[in-house]
Formats: C-alpha cells, structure tokens, sequence
C-alpha cells in the first residue's frame, strides 16, 4: 500500500472506531422503523404515504357502514396516511352522462374540503363513451383535482384491448397521466396494449387479481409503464415479498381500497412485509410520488 492509501484507509479506520465508541444515546435517538411504529400501534410518522386507491360512496348512504368522504378522511389520517386518491362508487354505477358528471362533481367537493390530503381520479367508463370522452378534459382544468383515471373493467367486462378504452389511452398518454385499472380479460391483454402508450403508466388494482399462474412480476418486469398496487382483502402468504424480488419495490404501489376494506390491515401487510425499510418506503409513497409528480400536493 503506498502512502496515500494507508492515510486513505487510516481515516476510514478512525471514523469508523469513533462510530463505535458513540454512546449508546445517539442509538436510542434513531427513529422507530416502520415494522416497529404499526406493531406498536401508532399512526406511520415520518413516511410519505399516499394511498393511491381508494373510494367514496354516497349512493349507498350509511345502511351497511358509512363509507363517505367524511369517514374516509378521519380514518387515513388517523392511520397516519397524508395523502388519499379516490373514486367515486357513483361513477362505477353510472348509467348515463349526468350521474358521471355529478359523481365527478361531488370529487370536486370533497377535495375543495381536503385540499391538503385529498385527490380524485376521473372515471372513465367505456360503455358511456361519448360522456366520459367529455368528462376526460376536467383533468386538463386548472387547478384539478384530477390526478389520473379509474377503470373499472370488471364492473364493465371490458378488456384492455377493447376500442372503446383507446380514447382515454390516448389522453393518459398525451398528458402523462397514470390510469388505475381494475383489469379484466387477463393480463396478457394489457401487455399487448400498454407498450402503445409509452408517457401512459398503468397499475393494476389489487396485486393484478392473480391467477394462475401468478406471472404478474414478469409483466410487471417486461413492462415499464406497469405497475400494480397493495390493496386486496385477501394475500397470499409470503407474494408481496415475491413480486418486489421479482420486479423491484418500485413497480408496486400502496393501496387500501377504502372505505371499502379497513386502513390498518393494509397499512400492516406493506409494514409486516420482509423487505427493506428503503422497499417499504417505495411502495408507501415514494412510487406514487414519481408516477403522479407535480399533481400531488407537496407531503405534510
Ligand atoms: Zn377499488
């Protein structure tokens, strides 16, 4: 070794020793993982969180549970969630233009209520074509509260092939907007279309709805404009773990689908995992951040 790399590694060598002999009070200042703060009960702290999928729903009113904004918004926050993306059950059940309007309408009021901690996305519903064609522009308002598009295609058995989606294709893909979708048809449709619509990124609600075989981390590879999110009632064990070797954390995206599903126990399944602090935080808010960028509100 010559004299400049003993000096080199003579530095690395102090540093690190005065690195061990810290007392262990600087230790004990370092601020609880993720895995420790939801085993211990307490809202996520220190972490972005955005759940990109969730819902609010009037039509139902309170029969069941109540599943409005209201409810939504203290449960999220309370979680320690900051930011939420919804859309509306009523845009799901539209029949025609003007209950897709209203239920677009009514996102405008709840995120005029939660400035801070709330976003929409526009329903696109391919059998109401010419009304959600029209209602694609509201995106382009300024100051939208439109982050992206919902497509439900199960609730409409429409694949991602179909004619009648190229048009909002097209739109996301122009303007560089995500679309969540609720797929149906089976996966190797959307692979055939997405790479189409390359400024387009797309994620699959509910972990892709896995079949079998489960070869949703090898589209998720092939293709870098997919991704998928957390949310699901039910998980086999050990496949969150499995899709972030397979595709990378950064293809996956948190979820809670409420108020549909409760928040903790998706909060949980993404905290409980066995992948990296660093993994955790890409899929808790990191991902979104990037996808949906200057039309999310800033974090805190
Ligand atoms: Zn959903």
């Amino acid at each position: 070794m010559n004299r400049r790399g003993f000096l080199v590694q003579s530095a690395f060598s102090a540093a690190a020793l005065s690195s061990l002999g810290r007392p262990p009070a600087a230790k004990a200042a370092e601020p609880p993982s993720i895995f420790e703060q939801v085993r211990a009960g307490r809202p996520l702290e220190g972490v972005d969180a955005i759940d990109a999928h969730a819902h609010f729903d009037t039509i139902s009113g309170d029969l069941i549970w109540p599943l409005g904004v209201d409810m939504l918004e203290a449960d999220s926050r309370r979680c320690g969630i900051g930011l939420t993306i919804v859309s509306p059950f009523e845009g799901f059940m539209a029949t025609h233009a003007g209950q897709l309007r209203a239920a677009h309408d009514a996102c405008v009021e709840a995120v005029a209520k939660y400035k801070k901690s709330l976003r929409a996305y526009l329903v696109f519903q391919p059998h109401l074509l010419k009304a959600s064609v029209e209602e694609m522009q509201r995106a382009l308002d300024p100051d939208s509260p439109f982050v992206g598009f919902k497509l439900h295609g199960a609730i409409d058995q429409y694949r991602a092939d179909g004619p009648n989606y190229q048009p909002v294709f097209e739109f996301a893909n122009e303007h560089g907007l995500p679309v969540l979708y609720h797929q149906w048809g089976g996966l190797e449709r959307v692979a055939s279309t997405i790479p189409k619509y390359p400024r387009m990124n797309m994620v699959l609600a509910h972990l892709g709805l896995w079949t079998s075989p489960d070869n949703l981390g090898t589209y998720l590879k092939a293709l870098p404009n997919l991704y998928t999110d957390t949310c699901s009632s039910v998980l086999p064990y050990g496949r969150l773990e499995r899709l972030a070797a397979e595709a990378g954390a950064r293809k996956i995206l948190f979820g809670t689908d409420a108020t549909y599903l409760a928040v903790g126990p998706q909060i949980a399944k993404v905290a409980f995992a066995r992948i990296s602090e660093e993994e955790k935080r890409l899929i808790f808010g990191g991902n979104a951040r990037r996808i949906f960028g200057s039309r999310l509100p800033p974090p805190g």
